[in-house]
This record gives C-alpha cells, structure tokens and sequence, in this order.
C-alpha cells in the first residue's frame, strides 16, 4: 500500500493499532522497528511514535496499547540485527521528531544498545554526546 507519510510517498503497510491487529499483522521475530501513528483527514498516516525491539516486534507492540491515546495504526519491519534496528530507529526519530516534527510521543534520543558505543547513523547528530 501506498501511503503518504505526511507529505512524503513511501509504500509500507499499516494495521490496526489493537491487540487483534497485531496478533494478526505483525511479525512474530525478535528483532525489529516500529512507528505508531494516526491517519490525517486525507488518509496519510501521521508517525507519532517510533521504536525498535529485541525481544519480539509483536510482543512489544502489545505493550504499547493503550499508553498513546492519538495512536490508531502501526507499521513495522524485521532487523537482522540489534545494531541495524539501532540504526534504524535513530534514522527514524530524526526523520519524524524532526524534520517531520510529528513523533510527539518520543521524548528522547534512542538509546544505544546496552554494551555498545555505536554512533547515531544520522550525520551531524550530537544528542548522543
Ligand atoms: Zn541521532
């Protein structure tokens, strides 16, 4: 499906923010990332929160339910790895906190994996340091 990220075109899929969606929609591996969001009045989904997981997409999108009032859908993607579902969060939050200005919900930079010193993939960033 084709949908437009709030004046960007980009084709992802996007279900029903339920637990029923979920259980129906979502990927059952481990290791992933997710956005939470919206459908504007002209059918746009509106990312209004983004994360990533280690310990199963579909488990922790569960989680989530409930906690965001604004949330209605939910998109989501598998990682082969934690520092690429790393790297893709961090993309991710620059991406709508930022220049899209519309990922309300995160408050903060996404945290490096425990252990790690991986740097934000996305240029210039410092909210790391
Ligand atoms: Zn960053």
């Amino acid at each position: 499906m084709e949908v437009n990220y709030w004046h960007e075109t980009m084709m992802t899929d996007i279900f029903p923010f339920t637990e029923e969606g979920i259980k129906k929609y979502a990927w059952a591996e481990l290791i992933g990332n997710y956005q939470l969001g919206c459908l504007d009045e002209d059918g746009s989904f509106r990312v209004l929160y983004v994360g990533r997981t280690t310990d199963g997409i579909r488990k922790r999108l569960s989680c989530h339910i409930g906690k965001f009032p604004d949330v209605t859908h939910f998109a989501c993607d598998i990682s082969s790895s934690e520092k690429m579902a790393y790297e893709q969060e961090c993309i991710d939050y620059h991406h709508f906190k930022g220049e899209m200005g519309t990922a309300i919900y995160n408050e903060i930079h996404p945290a490096r994996p425990a252990g790690t010193d991986y740097p934000c993939p996305v240029e210039d960033c410092t909210e790391l340091d």
